[in-house]
């Protein structure tokens, strides 16, 4: 309950319009701890520094909420050039991407531009052997993403595509008995955003519990999981679950943020588990960031302390 109202104070406060725009002009040297850079050069830099610790990356252009469609284009544009610079430099793309941020909702030619540039992207990044993750965003999006996301594995096949569910709601164990046909990709998290009683849970014992019971049920069966998470419980449950089940270890992964518990991500690489970092980069890193400081007391203090000294 205090972490449901320290998380709803901070997004309330975070919102505020002079609070963004003070955090916007000063406040970039503290979210550089969570975003990789500016550039694509920038984020190509970091999945190559963490992959000498045998971590692997999940490329994050941020944006989100974008409301014309010629923002969503350039939005995806700058994506497909992500593409060919990571292929170029030999890594996998492996693209994450809130289709807010691509145009879904706006409709153009008869389709939701969202699924359009969805498209374009998957299309450059297969033959490269990349990957494209829908993040899940606030719960009036749950239901169109699922529909698009269902779109596009009939489209390119379920190694090419995945996305996200968050344990926090009530109808999200409906929603993976509703996908079994697809054999989908998930990656499982808790949840991020700031979400009423009537659909989301607001006990964390309650979240917790949700995120394992989904995460052994994609497991059992026998879909590719990907487990979200910096949370210490969870990760070590996961690894006596898979091992009391038979699971094999390339049959899932942990994920975590870039820039939070690189200790974790290092130890869990160097035990031999699949380990990918989000790594975040772009000019949009306010609503991010914003999440992040939500997610932890003692980083708000850090960008108190960043902010005012001491
Ligand atoms: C790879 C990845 C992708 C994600 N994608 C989505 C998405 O698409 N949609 C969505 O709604 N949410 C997404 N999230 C965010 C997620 O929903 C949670 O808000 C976030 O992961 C915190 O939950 P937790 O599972 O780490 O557990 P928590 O119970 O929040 O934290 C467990 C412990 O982890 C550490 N920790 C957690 N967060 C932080 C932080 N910000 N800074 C420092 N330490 C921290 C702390 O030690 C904490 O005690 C994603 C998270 C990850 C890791």
């Amino acid at each position: 309950m205090i972490d449901q109202i320290y998380r709803k104070t901070v997004l309330t406060v975070a919102g505020n319009k002079a609070v963004e725009s003070v955090m916007r002009s000063r406040g970039w040297g503290l979210a550089q701890r969570f975003v990789a850079g500016h550039q694509a050069d920038d984020i190509i830099q970091a999945v190559k520094d963490l992959q000498k610790d045998g971590i692997g990356g999940l490329l994050d252009l941020l944006g989100e909420f974008v409301d014309s469609p010629d923002t969503a284009n350039a939005f995806a544009e700058q994506i497909l050039s992500l593409v060919d610079q990571a292929a170029a430099a030999g890594i996998q793309p492996y693209i994450t991407v809130k289709l807010s941020g691509l145009g879904q909702g706006l409709t153009v030619d008869g389709e939701d531009l969202g699924l359009t540039n969805a498209r374009r992207i998957l299309s450059r990044a297969k033959p490269h052997g990349g990957f494209l993750a829908l993040d899940m965003e606030d719960h009036p999006r749950v239901d169109v993403t699922l529909a698009q996301f269902r779109r596009l594995v009939e489209e390119f096949g379920h190694h090419y595509v995945g996305t996200v569910l968050q344990s926090y709601l009530h109808r999200t164990e409906k929603d993976l008995a509703d996908l079994a046909d697809l054999k989908p990709n998930l990656r499982i998290v808790k949840g991020a955003y700031l979400e009423p009683e009537s659909v989301a849970m607001q006990d964390k014992a309650d979240i917790n519990a949700s995120y394992r019971r989904l995460v052994y049920a994609n497991l059992k069966a026998g879909n590719y999981t990907n487990v979200a998470s910096h949370d210490d419980g969870i990760i070590d449950d996961v690894k006596m679950f898979v091992l009391a089940h038979g699971i094999p270890r390339d049959q899932f992964e942990f994920q975590l943020l870039y820039g939070v518990r690189r200790d974790l991500q290092k130890q869990l690489a160097s035990e031999g588990y699949r380990v990918r970092a989000y790594i975040p980069y772009g000019d949009d890193w306010y609503p991010y960031f914003s999440r992040r400081i939500a997610e932890r007391p003692s980083n708000a203090l850090f960008v108190l302390r960043g902010m005012f000294g001491g």
